[in-house]
């Protein structure tokens, strides 16, 4: 089966989102395969976004993105990539309330930058991106 990487981003984790994006997750049949919460450091989220980085918003998503704990979570079924962006809807959550009110973002995130989640955006992404998290065990 597909994996992709999620990520309930600082405002995702306040006000019981967590509850409602988990409870989304299990209701559209992904299973959750790994699960981390951490603090991500500057250096963390300039490497994790650096396609990004010559974006006007980059200092802004990285001081976001730093701003309290994020969780990171491996999610599993077919389809897992399309499937999950599908599911948390377009980037701009205040347009998301008004275009997918049922998407993830529409229902915990706020506008352009806080959008509560992240998804990767295509299966080469998923891999990488979760490698980027859960580096792989060495055998020595
Ligand atoms: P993600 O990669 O987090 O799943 P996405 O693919 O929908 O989101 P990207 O275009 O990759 O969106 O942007 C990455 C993140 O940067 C967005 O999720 C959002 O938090 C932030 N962002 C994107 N565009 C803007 C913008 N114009 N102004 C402020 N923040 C933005």
């Amino acid at each position: 089966k597909e994996k992709t990487l999620a990520i309930i981003k600082p405002d995702g984790l306040y006000d019981n989102c967590t509850d409602k994006i988990k409870n989304a997750i299990f209701d559209s049949g992904f299973r959750i395969v790994k699960e981390m919460l951490i603090q991500l450091d500057e250096e963390a989220a300039v490497s994790f976004y650096a396609e990004h980085s010559s974006r006007s918003f980059f200092s802004s998503l990285v001081k976001y993105m730093t701003s309290g704990p994020v969780l990171i979570m491996v999610l599993e079924k077919e389809n897992a990539v399309a499937d999950w962006r599908a599911l948390i809807g377009p980037t701009d959550a205040s347009k998301a309330k008004i275009t997918h009110p049922n998407s993830i973002r529409a229902i915990c995130g706020l506008d352009l930058q806080k959008n509560c989640v992240h998804g990767s955006d295509s299966p080469q992404s998923a891999q990488r991106e979760i490698s980027f998290f859960f580096k792989e065990k060495s055998s020595g």
